[in-house]
């Protein structure tokens, strides 16, 4: 049996009554299994005492006795406090939140003490502490886990003993045993074992290398199937060219003539790449990354091209472009008749807002194979949707759009009626994606990457100010809009939303005052997305149009908007964004030739994380580094997009720290798959378990 097959209920162990059962199951653990795997986050190594005069040099561990009770504070606030002594000093116990320990720490018991200490107020004091009685059974190195209240170290420890005792040796493997030789790691149940109640720190050292080596290869051997599973869908009957490099497509020819400059090296190098892609004789599933005003559109549209053209040898085909939000689909959608229309492309724009009777003759005119390339929002893939022939499929913004959209798009592509099999895939992305993450999670993707940005841009320069400073900001973009320029305010909230946050600026409000009190020359307006589409798209016109000259709006402006004339951006309690979103508005400035400026306000109450944000922000302009560094400041399970995945259920592992284990693991993952997947026996069963999920698109990582 496999762990995971370990359906068994908490309750069947012995000791864990319902009382119990349900304080577990506030932790998520119902099973046996869940129990197993509800790793230790530290360990106390007992064998080892640290007295608490050595406070300041390592974690306390050691014997106390109970000698004081004391309460501080009043009302929901009184608090205990417990004061101990070992044989080399006093502390105290701040319990926080744990009145119920005045019992159990009777004044003169004698008891097992464990935590970090900190010299406060004359006093060696800790409030996070564990602390139990005295017992034989608990001796050397003990699991530290997380805990939820009513729910003690003594106990947990207790019920996984038995769970162990109970079922752990009849645990299967899950890895293939040359691996587990070759490798130094443990079988499953000592790993298990190990992990909980290791014997020595080497013995942890090795069950934690196990177990971490355990879920990257399921996790690689996931992607690596997926990827070779994507090789095997053949495009339909047509052979397609093999040989020298595909040149440039007519089409593309003609647009690049068209252009008052020219590509970049990363689009030209792009391009090519996607080129070579959509000649070849697999689908293509490239991910293009480049940072904000790198010109991933352009690219996009000459993809476009390549398939309205047919490249390597297909017949012409449709192209979709789908875009997050409505303003930006329409923004493409704009470009792209400017761009393509006069190269005789027949367009159309689709999304969810559409009418009834102009949507049917669309939808028609798509089934009939009379529109070369559509634009628009997820509404491109809605259920009576139908194309005739659909070749290419561009997502921008990829990480905007939740888990099941990818399998959706391809299966509309396997519907099409000229179909020629899948359709080529090109998904876009200006959150970059760190390479310690893009290797596992969108290890089935091809990549292509612009480095570069179009010549003539200058650096936008970042300020960081204090909210009481922010009538020096005013002044600043006053300036700037007395020149002839434009400028973004962002806000938090969309409205006040009553007397909790009522110190929060909110968008609609500062509309108010920056046009009657701070600017109230300048036209201006406010956007958001309770704001009706027709409404926006009319406000994002005149933006556009210079006619509105500042826009105060909340993140909606975040992805996309490219308004060339705009050159301030003020982002207001600046610390309440995500590094992401603040990267992408700051991009929205710096698009033309004029310097343009981002302002970042903050608020006077600063937590240490806001300010690292803000920090990160005024160092790097760079949107990789600020992607690894917002990776290394809220781990992966937070990065855009991954948390839907729903397979980075990742326990003990963690991509980044682990990086280094990751690129071997995931060569032996792909070596097994690629030269004998039967050497995954006897545990094919799991793979197979595995494998269900991962179908050619599935849909990791979107
Ligand atoms: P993003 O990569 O953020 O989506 P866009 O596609 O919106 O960037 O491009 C930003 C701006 O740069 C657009 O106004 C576009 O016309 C312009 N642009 C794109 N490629 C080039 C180029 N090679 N040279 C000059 N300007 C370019
Ligand atoms: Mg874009």
């Amino acid at each position: 049996m496999f762990l995971r097959e370990l359906k068994e209920p908490v309750s069947r162990i012995r000791g864990a009554g319902p009382e119990t059962a349900a304080l577990l199951s506030r932790l998520g653990i119902v099973t046996a299994a869940d129990l197993l795997c509800h790793y230790p986050r530290d360990w106390e190594d007992r064998s080892r005492p640290v007295p608490l005069s050595q406070f300041v040099k390592a974690q306390v561990c050691t014997t106390v006795t109970v000698i004081a009770h004391e309460w501080i504070g009043f009302g929901r606030m009184r608090t205990l406090k417990v004061r101990v002594e070992d044989e080399s000093a006093q502390a105290v116990l701040v319990c926080w939140n744990r009145p119920f320990l005045e019992k159990q720490l009777a004044l003169g018991k004698r008891c097992r003490l464990w935590g970090r200490f900190q010299y406060k107020y004359g006093e060696i004091q800790s409030s996070s502490f564990d602390i139990s009685a005295v017992s034989a059974e608990e001796q050397g190195i003990l699991p530290v886990y997380p805990l939820s209240a009513g729910l003690s170290q003594t106990v947990l420890r207790r019920l996984v003993s038995r769970a162990l005792d109970t079922w752990g040796s009849s645990i299967e493997e899950e890895l293939p045993r040359f691996i587990i030789e070759k490798e130094g790691l443990l079988p499953r149940p000592l790993a298990l074992r190990g992990i909980h109640f290791p014997a020595t720190m080497e013995e942890l050292d090795q069950a934690k290398r196990t177990l971490i080596y355990g879920e990257l290869f399921y996790l690689e051997i996931l992607v690596g199937r997926r990827a070779m599973e994507r090789r095997n869908v053949r495009r339909g009957a047509v052979p397609r060219a093999a040989g020298p490099e595909p040149s440039l497509s007519p089409l593309q020819g003609r647009l690049l003539e068209r252009l008052p400059f020219s590509l970049t090296a990363g689009q030209r190098e792009a391009v090519a790449e996607i080129n070579r892609d959509m000649a070849g004789p697999f689908p293509m599933a490239r991910l293009l990354q480049g940072d904000v005003g790198s010109g991933k559109t352009l690219v996009s549209f000459l993809a476009a091209l390549a398939a309205v053209d047919g490249m390597g040898g297909l017949p012409p085909g449709q192209a979709a472009i789908m875009a997050p939000t409505e303003l930006l689909a329409r923004q493409h959608a704009e470009n792209a008749a400017r761009l393509l229309e006069p190269l005789g492309l027949r367009l159309s724009f689709l999304t969810g807002n559409l009418k009834a009777a102009g949507r049917k003759e669309l939808l028609k005119a798509l089934a009939q194979g009379e529109i070369d390339m559509v634009l628009g929002t997820h509404a491109l893939f809605s259920q009576d949707v139908n194309y005739a022939n659909l070749r290419l499929v561009v997502v921008d913004e990829q990480h905007r759009f939740g888990v099941i959209q990818r399998s959706l798009i391809m299966a509309k592509g396997h519907s099409s009626a000229g179909a020629q099999g899948t359709p080529d895939l090109l998904m876009m992305s200006a959150t970059p994606i760190p390479r310690t993450l893009a290797l596992t999670v969108f290890g089935d993707l091809d990549v292509s990457v612009i480095r570069d940005l179009p010549p003539g841009r200058k650096p936008i320069r970042t300020h960081l100010a204090r909210q009481s400073n922010e009538g020096r900001v005013y002044d600043f973009v006053g300036k700037e809009l007395a020149a002839g320029r434009q400028a973004y305010f962002v806000y938090p909230l969309i409205e006040a939303a009553g007397s909790r946050t009522a110190d929060l600026k909110d968008a609609q409000s500062m509309a108010a005052r920056l046009a009657e009190e701070v600017f109230p020359r300048y036209p201006v307006a406010l956007v958001h997305s309770r704001i009706n589409e027709e409404e926006k798209q009319e406000i994002m016109e005149k933006f556009r149009r210079g006619e509105i000259r500042i826009l105060a709006a909340t993140s909606v402006v975040e992805v996309g908007v490219d308004v060339a004339n705009a050159s301030c951006m003020v982002v207001e309690h600046a610390e309440r964004f995500g590094l992401s979103a603040l990267h992408q508005l700051r991009g929205r400035v710096g698009r033309g030739p004029e310097q343009s400026y981002c302002f970042l306000v903050y608020s006077d109450e600063l937590t240490e994380d806001g300010k690292t944000r803000l920090k990160v922000m005024l160092e790097h302009s760079d949107g990789f580094v600020i992607a690894e560094e917002d990776l290394k400041l809220r781990g992966p399970g937070q990065i855009a997009g991954l948390e839907q995945s729903g397979y980075l259920s990742l326990g003990l592992a963690d991509p980044v720290r682990d990086a280094e284990a990751l690129a071997r693991i995931r060569q032996e993952a792909f070596a097994i798959l690629e030269k004998d997947p039967a050497l995954l026996s006897p545990e094919n069963r799991l793979i197979a378990e595995v494998l269900e999920k991962a179908s050619p698109f599935g849909t990791l990582g979107l």
